[in-house]
């Protein structure tokens, strides 16, 4: 695959991932108290090549403000507010709690508030399975949403038919990453190292 292919795969995933996302809020929804201008689940996070690579081209295609209130949006242009989140750890495309790429945004920003399945386990400098116990699976959740969830009665509240898997979804942007970084543009990239969204815009 060349490099168009693969962002628009990787744009192709983050929709079924979006798909999903909604389902679940559709099915939570007694419990969801996310809404547009909660921006506690954006922090400074980093992106792998490929993400960090679709981001970018997404902020770089953004049109030109035409009014001093769309100037006033755009995230390059707000080297003061940068200052600020960055101190305050949020992420620098926040503007005033809204994300201003919203509609490219990562796929963990996706999740932001759903019960999410991750696999535990632990690695060692080289990348080797440390342990010889089976690894375990763990539901986190927002707290903000499920009021009422604790860890002995998550069971009686999540169906595991009803979480977002995210070792599916990280081990599907894993391999588009692994794809991208064989073309010409992910070999500028230092190899899986990942990337702060702050530079983006610098
Ligand atoms: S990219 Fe957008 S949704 Fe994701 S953390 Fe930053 S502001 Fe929030």
């Amino acid at each position: 695959m060349n490099t168009e292919e693969i962002v628009t795969a990787y744009r192709e995933l983050l929709e079924e991932v979006s798909t999903e996302a909604d389902r679940l809020g559709d099915l939570y929804k007694v419990h969801m108290v996310c809404r547009k201008g909660c921006s506690d689940c954006c922090s400074d996070i980093s992106l792998l090549p490929l993400e960090w690579f679709a981001l970018n081209e997404a902020h770089k295609q953004k049109p030109s403000p035409n009014t001093p209130e769309q100037a006033a949006m755009q995230p390059a242009d707000r080297s003061d507010d940068r200052t600020v989140e960055a101190a305050a750890g949020k992420c620098p495309l926040l503007h005033e709690d809204s994300c201003t790429l919203y509609p490219f945004r990562p796929l963990i920003c996706r999740t932001h508030g759903l019960p999410l399945l991750y696999l535990i386990e632990e690695y060692d400098s080289k990348g080797q399975r440390t342990g010889t116990e089976e690894p375990e699976w763990q539901i986190s959740w927002c707290d903000l949403n499920f009021t009422e969830v604790t860890e002995d009665n998550m069971e009686e509240i999540f169906d595991p038919e009803d979480v977002l898997n995210m070792e599916e979804w990280n081990t599907r942007l894993k391999e588009l990453n692994r794809a991208f970084l064989d073309t010409p543009e992910g070999r500028d990239f230092n190899g899986e190292n990942r990337i702060p969204i702050a530079e983006i815009l610098s």
